[in-house]
């Protein structure tokens, strides 16, 4: 009897010390739930988000709207004990709207609804007014490319997913100006509209000299002037715009940190952008990704955890209309990249998360879905096969694993880069569970023992 429990005791004394550690979970179970506990206690990220974009309004780079926001988020940050509090130069465009209008001459006279596209170039001061020729696709406008020389090439194309409808958002002005149309119009990227158009940034093909204006307009015009040609008419309208780009102006990325206990060198990066459009108020996108960030720090500090590693926030400028702010990040702290644990990026809403999308490796998803299970409790235990954001891309397609939370989008392309981008759209408890989330995350991922391990080849955790 001795004797075996003897040889029990050196048996176990004997197992590797892996198989001795607690799981992840039983480990930070007591921590996140202090966490989750602290995020949902009340409304602070929901009413200081509604502070930031209530006071500050829309925040399009080049603006002062943008550079006092980022003073009050730092002045703000500082009051909150963070360390390191700092805002980092960047150069960002500096594109601005001017006045613009869209009116429809012909077959009846009527104001229509639209937004410029960002880095548009303008109209002549009368404006153009011309036929518009609508097309359902690229390969329509190529098919009937000898039509559209004079004309205003609409591009008419419903919504079907983000990532497919936006090409003609960004590329129709160039394809129509290769065809000799005068200007490019397009239907707003989003499945549903209160006839509101939606703006977002143009890319002139470099390949293609003439640059032609170009505007968003709402569904329900684009889709009443493709049915009056349809039935025959012909549709003439009056486009006027008159923007203009401005040389590149001084902005910053809003920086705190946590500073860690044991590897401070160490870093897991967490954040949004901070500038937003020049229309609504930037509170979904993406107001609230750094705002959601900042006050999951802020909760961890309050808690007084200290993770081993550092945990970083960061308000990334510029992301709409040129990434200046991600690629300076990336720029600036290419020499500790390496020691990068994690980057998560906050740009879809905060709306109610269902966990987090992971990019990195097999083995360090298999971390991720552990530590996901600490979030089961507010129903955000998952793992989404794909995670990150425009602004950590420039670092995680560096190596550095990316995660974004993984929320429920239904609502976010309703509002998104339009007048209707306001507080009201974001629900105070949702908004608190994602800040649960990312702190969590955040917060375990910092702590662990041992850094998330990267993907083979280091440029393919993307
Ligand atoms: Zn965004």
């Amino acid at each position: 009897m001795k004797i075996s429990t003897i040889g029990l005791a050196l048996a176990l004394l004997a197992a590797p010390i892996a198989a001795q550690q607690p799981t992840i979970e039983a480990r930070y179970r007591a921590d996140a739930d202090r966490i989750i506990d602290a995020a949902l206690r009340d409304s602070a990220a929901w009413k200081r988000l509604a502070k930031l974009t209530d006071t500050f309004g829309n925040r399009l780079s080049g603006t002062k709207a943008l550079e006092d926001a980022i003073d009050w988020v730092l002045a703000e940050m500082k009051r909150d004990g963070l360390e390191n509090v700092r805002g980092e130069p960047v150069k960002v465009p500096h594109w601005v709207r001017g006045q613009e209008s869209l009116e429809l001459v012909s077959p009846r006279r009527a104001k229509l609804q639209l937004l410029g596209l960002g880095g548009s170039v303008a109209t002549p001061a009368k404006g153009i007014t011309a036929p518009v020729m609508v097309v359902s696709s690229f390969d329509e406008l190529t098919a009937r490319a000898a039509e559209a020389k004079g004309k205003i090439v609409l591009f008419d194309v419903p919504f079907t997913t983000y990532g497919a409808t936006v090409r003609y958002r960004a590329g129709g002005a160039s394809a129509a100006a290769k065809v000799g149309a005068l200007a490019a119009l397009v239907r707003s990227v989003t499945p549903q509209s209160m006839r509101t158009p939606h703006t977002g940034s143009l890319r002139y093909d470099s390949t293609v000299t003439t640059r032609i204006p170009s505007a968003a307009v709402t569904i329900e015009d684009a889709m009443m002037i493709r049915r009056m040609i349809e039935r025959g008419d012909r549709v003439v309208v009056t486009l006027r715009m008159g923007a203009r780009t401005l040389p590149d102006a001084p902005s910053r990325n809003v920086v705190a940190e946590l500073r860690g206990a044991e590897k401070p060198d160490e870093v897991v990066v967490l954040g949004g952008h901070i500038d937003s459009w020049d229309v609504g108020q930037g509170a979904m996108d993406d107001g609230g990704g750094v705002v959601g960030a900042w006050e999951a720090l802020r909760i961890i500090k309050e808690l007084g955890l200290r993770p081993k590693r550092t945990i970083r926030v960061v308000g990334w400028t510029n992301e709409e209309n040129g990434l200046a702010g991600g690629n300076a990040y990336r720029d600036a702290h290419r020499a500790e990249l390496d020691a990068h644990v994690l980057a998560i990026e906050s740009d879809g809403g905060l709306f109610k998360p269902r966990g987090v999308g992971f990019a990195g490796s097999d083995s360090a998803r298999a971390i991720v879905r552990q530590v996901a299970r600490l979030l089961e409790r507010i129903e955000a235990g998952g793992v989404a096969a794909s995670g990150g954001g425009a602004d950590i891309g420039p670092i995680t397609s560096l190596g550095v694993p990316a995660m974004s939370p993984d929320v429920d989008g239904s609502r976010y392309f309703w509002y998104h880069h339009t007048d209707a981008d306001t507080m009201d759209k974001l629900d105070p408890r949702e908004v608190a569970l994602c800040v649960a989330t990312m702190a969590v995350v955040a917060y375990v991922v910092a702590d662990l023992p041992e850094p998330l391990p990267r993907a083979a080849a280091a440029t393919s955790a993307r």
